[in-house]
């Protein structure tokens, strides 16, 4: 899954992107309103967490731009005495809020119900047959046993089940596993679900040759 980090507080900014990237997450930072809302506009993100108080163009505006086009889930960052902020926020079509200074786990969890809700998934563990994915946990098991995926073998496989029954286009695998810093090597998501197969069961994902991939519910 690919997050949208927007906040200009250099060290926060790279604080966030580091816990989210070592959970996983292929991460895009912004450090300001206009870049915040070029990258919102232009890539599929599967969350954007958002700081208000910006500079060039602020949250808000970002916020409601964003949402003329797209229904990316937005977490909003707030002052503790913002309580004014956080409504009109709200109100400007954020899905949750977290107030600073935050505790990176909260923003985490925060993230990973925020995924889930827009992909449409109230529970956070996913029944594929004898696989099951946890998104709380992040783990994976097979008949009951934790398997032992990699990263980007992890996020192949929690974009699929969350899209489960329905074709996942190479396109959409490479939007949302990958961030603007990875090389992108057509190859290298051949390579996951032949890996992912050999973990999880050769039948797992299904291949729609030229189209892409499909796991069934
Ligand atoms: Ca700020």
């Amino acid at each position: 899954m690919r997050v949208l980090v927007v906040e200009d507080e250099a060290d926060l900014a790279r604080a966030v992107g580091r816990a989210l990237e070592e959970e996983g997450y292929a991460v895009d930072v912004a450090t300001d309103g206009e870049a915040g809302l070029w990258n919102a506009q232009s890539w599929e993100y599967d969350a954007v967490v958002l700081d208000l108080m910006l500079p060039r163009v602020p949250g808000e505006t970002v916020l409601k731009r964003l949402r003329e086009k797209k229904k990316t889930p937005v977490l909003i960052l707030t002052a503790r005495d913002g309580v004014a902020d956080r409504v009109r926020g709200l109100d400007a079509g954020a899905d949750d809020y977290l107030v600073k200074p935050f505790a990176l786990e909260e923003l985490l969890a925060r993230v990973r119900a925020l995924v889930r809700r827009g992909a449409g998934e109230a529970s956070p563990v996913i029944r594929l047959g004898e696989v099951e994915v946890d998104t709380a946990a992040r783990e994976v098991r097979r008949r009951g046993k934790l398997v032992d995926l990699a990263a980007k073998e992890y996020a192949l496989v929690e974009l699929l089940a969350l899209h489960r029954g329905k074709l996942v286009t190479r396109t959409k695998i490479y939007d949302h596993i990958y961030d603007q810093s990875d090389p992108t090597l057509s190859n290298v998501v051949d390579v996951y679900v032949s890996n992912v197969r050999k973990k999880l069961g050769a039948g797992f994902i299904e291949t729609r040759r030229g189209e892409g991939y499909i796991v069934r519910g």
